[in-house]
């Protein structure tokens, strides 16, 4: 395959991109000079250099050259560790931090679960949540918030994620669901602050 339709192909694998967009895209290329997709190439190293994993809500963080290996969420000591939201994605994470009103920890799953999906596991951070939360128990969590986006994929994950935690409602774990104030099809990622603030607050 030549390098032009090699970038054609990685660019369609980016999410909500198809291959007439990246055609785009590698023609927008070629018309910039040599600086440009010098730096773009330095950034693109870097991105990987720079950020890490959390190991606990395994969302992605900078690391500014320190060896933590807790993101500055999971550090904070005044977040509330009684309250965890589950969320597919780092942008729906990023968004209920910027609505400002929620104040308890994560974990990022990783993706969604389609529906009619038999092996639900290949998709999402599934063993690593029941881990996280099992340990969590015990350092005084008592509700998991389903913080999904309203489409049906999404829901799917809820319910499978929802199945997952049986073993601990059983214990008395709390798992609510974000409050659809979400109109269907809504995605968390966009949604606004008062939004997000008026699904947390009706969550059941
Ligand atoms: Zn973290």
């Amino acid at each position: 395959m030549n390098s032009f339709n090699r970038l054609i192909e990685i660019f369609s694998d980016f999410p909500g991109i198809g291959p007439r967009q990246a055609k785009r895209f590698v023609y927008f290329l070629l018309t910039k000079p040599p600086a440009y997709t010098g730096e773009l190439l330095r950034a693109i190293e870097n991105l990987k250099n720079n950020t890490q994993t959390c190991s606990s809500c395994y969302r992605i963080f900078n690391k500014n050259g320190g060896m933590a290996t807790l993101c500055s969420i999971c550090s904070d000591r005044n977040r509330d560790h009684s309250l965890l939201a589950v969320v597919s994605r780092d942008s729906d994470l990023e968004s209920l931090e910027k609505s400002g009103s929620y104040n308890g920890l994560y974990f990022v799953l990783g993706g969604i679960v389609p529906i009619l999906e038999n092996d639900p596991e290949k998709y999402v951070r599934s063993r690593e949540l029941f881990t996280s939360v099992e340990k969590r128990i015990g350092d005084g969590l008592t509700e998991v918030i389903l913080a999904m986006s309203a489409n049906a994929d999404s829901e799917n994950t809820g319910q499978f994620v929802d199945r997952l935690l049986v073993p601990f409602k059983e214990r008395g774990l709390k798992i609510s669901l974000l409050g659809r104030g979400l109109s269907t099809g809504t995605e968390l990622e966009y949604s606004d602050a008062d939004t997000l603030r008026n699904a947390l607050k009706n969550r059941k």
